[in-house]
């Protein structure tokens, strides 16, 4: 599944080359998994910004968003409608949720595996600037 190298990890200490999502998505590195296709898994953020908080990770690793979406658009369709079955499941389809690709240092981005955050079930704050 590992397609790219994707940069080093700290995991009990140790120092490893791989990815995060890939780990994750091996089942190697522990994730409370919320949705698991051949295509895309669903994993609760570890650091939630929002009472619901899940991520949405292609099993491929794409290095973000506008590679996968050329890479594998019917992959990019099925992240997003996993986002939506999960807003679903979590009971927030209706009050609102927000879909979210962070893109480089500017947008914090951390993970250098393309995944969508799911984030609502409460009021969102406005997004953009920093105060
Ligand atoms: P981004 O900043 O868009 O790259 O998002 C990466 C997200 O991954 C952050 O919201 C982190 O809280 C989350 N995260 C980091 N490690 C884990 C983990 N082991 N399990 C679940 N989420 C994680
Ligand atoms: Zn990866």
């Amino acid at each position: 599944m590992v397609r790219g190298w994707g940069g080093w990890l700290t995991i009990l200490g140790m120092t490893v080359a791989g990815c995060l999502f890939c780990g994750i998505v091996a089942g190697e590195i522990p994730g409370d998994v919320v949705h698991r296709s051949e295509r895309v898994v669903a994993v609760r953020d570890i650091n939630p910004q929002a009472k619901t908080h899940v991520l949405v990770i292609p099993t491929v690793h794409y290095e973000d968003a506008l590679e996968l979406a050329t890479s594998d658009p019917a992959v990019l369709a099925e992240v997003i409608e996993v986002g939506a079955a999960v807003a679903r499941a979590a009971g927030i389809f209706e009050s609102g949720y927000r879909l979210v690709f962070n893109t480089g240092p500017d947008a914090g981005r951390t993970v250098f595996h393309a995944h969508l955050h799911v984030l609502g079930g409460e009021q969102l704050g406005l997004f953009g600037r920093v105060s």
